[in-house]
């Protein structure tokens, strides 16, 4: 079976996640929203991906530029079963009413209210829940890293309350408006920020506490995450639990001397054609465990963290694959997540 996809929102992760889509065997393309003909609009007419504009009021600028344009994006809901809803956070809730009249499954971004989708999604820790759902919100890129890890090292070791600090990124590498460009600003200036709130979204048990800062830099977001297991465990436990599991690659700054996220993104451009880095990357030499705390920092690409969460969300809401492992060995195969970069 091959489930027929639209997505809404080709911007930084909407592009993503269409190329992702292409190389799936099991999903088709049909087509994506754009509002504007600009230089992403114009390198997927080149890519052959049909475009779609939300209202016929957008075609005329494409005509002008001379994109074709299929149709509005109500043509392009008629022709899916699934649309992945990657609009600038808040905007996909607005379309959700159109999209629940047109009937098809919605898989919405991080960015969006939870109350946006029948569940928050993230594979490594709630896929099975998620099988025939209308409607999904895969979690946002901070949110994704913290529940890789936590559900990785629940699953063998049990995690029972965790606190981390983020430093977060200020804006995507293409975003020219945003800041700060020298300060550290506390965002959101109280604790929790709203990331333990959303990680309790997929894991209402879990005792979490988060705080974040924002920083003059694009490449990464990184966190300092402490864990407190239900039981004594060893550095190497925690070692060979994450190297053990899918989406999480362990980086040795003794060997390799990658201290930060600009050596990471340097190795991930050379070694990956769009320079992206969907795994998370925790530093092995910062594991450190004392009874049974244990702490470590760990990078977020927040480009691209999120997309083998989009695609295991399509196959969970159409219940393409009822197995959460077989539709990870599937995604990550196809967009080549591996357990090194080197
Ligand atoms: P973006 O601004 O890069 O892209 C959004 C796209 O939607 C743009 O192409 C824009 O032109 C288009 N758009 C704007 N208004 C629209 C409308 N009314 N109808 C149709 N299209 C419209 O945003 P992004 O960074 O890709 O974020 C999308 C979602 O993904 C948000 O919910 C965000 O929180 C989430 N997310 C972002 C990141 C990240 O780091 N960028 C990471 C994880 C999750």
């Amino acid at each position: 079976m091959t489930v027929k996809v639209g997505i809404n929102g080709l911007g930084t992760i909407g592009r993503r996640v269409a190329r992702a889509i292409t190389l799936q065997s099991d999903m088709k393309l049909v087509g994506a929203v754009k509002t504007r003909p600009d230089y992403t609009a114009l390198q997927a007419a080149a890519a052959g991906i049909p475009l779609y504009t939300p209202s016929q009021e957008e075609a005329e600028a494409f005509d002008k530029a001379g994109i074709r344009v299929e149709g509005t994006l109500q043509d392009l809901l008629a022709k899916v079963d699934v649309i992945v809803d990657a609009t600038p956070g808040g905007v996909g809730e607005r379309y959700k009413g159109i999209y629940e009249e047109a009937g098809v499954r919605q898989i919405f971004q991080g960015g969006e209210k939870a109350r946006v989708a029948e569940a928050s999604f993230s594979t490594l820790c709630n896929y099975s829940e998620a099988l025939g759902l209308k409607s999904l919100r895969v979690v946002s890129c901070n949110t994704t890293g913290l529940l890789r890890l936590i559900c990785t090292l629940h699953r063998s070791m049990g995690v029972k309350r965790v606190q981390a600090v983020l430093i977060r990124r200020a804006a995507d590498p293409r975003e020219v408006k945003k800041g700060p460009i020298n300060s550290i600003n506390l965002n959101p200036p109280t604790t929790p920020s709203h990331h333990a709130l959303d990680v309790k979204t997929v894991l209402p048990w879990l005792e979490i506490t988060t705080s974040a800062v924002v920083v003059p830099t694009t490449l990464m977001h990184v966190h300092h995450v402490t864990l407190e297991l239900e039981k004594r465990a060893s550095a190497r436990d925690v070692i060979e639990a994450l190297a053990g599991a899918p989406r999480i690659m362990l980086i040795d700054t003794g060997v390799t001397g990658i201290r930060g996220t600009a050596q990471l993104m340097d190795a991930a451009r050379h070694a990956r054609p769009a320079g992206d880095l969907p795994e998370l990357v925790v530093f092995e030499d910062s594991i450190h465990v004392e009874e049974n705390r244990v702490t470590l920092f760990q990078a977020v690409h927040q480009e691209s963290i999120v997309v083998p969460e989009n695609i295991d969300a399509i196959r969970a809401a159409t219940r393409l694959v009822e197995d959460p492992w077989e539709s990870v060995t599937r995604t990550d195969e196809s967009l080549g997540l591996t357990k090194r970069l080197f």
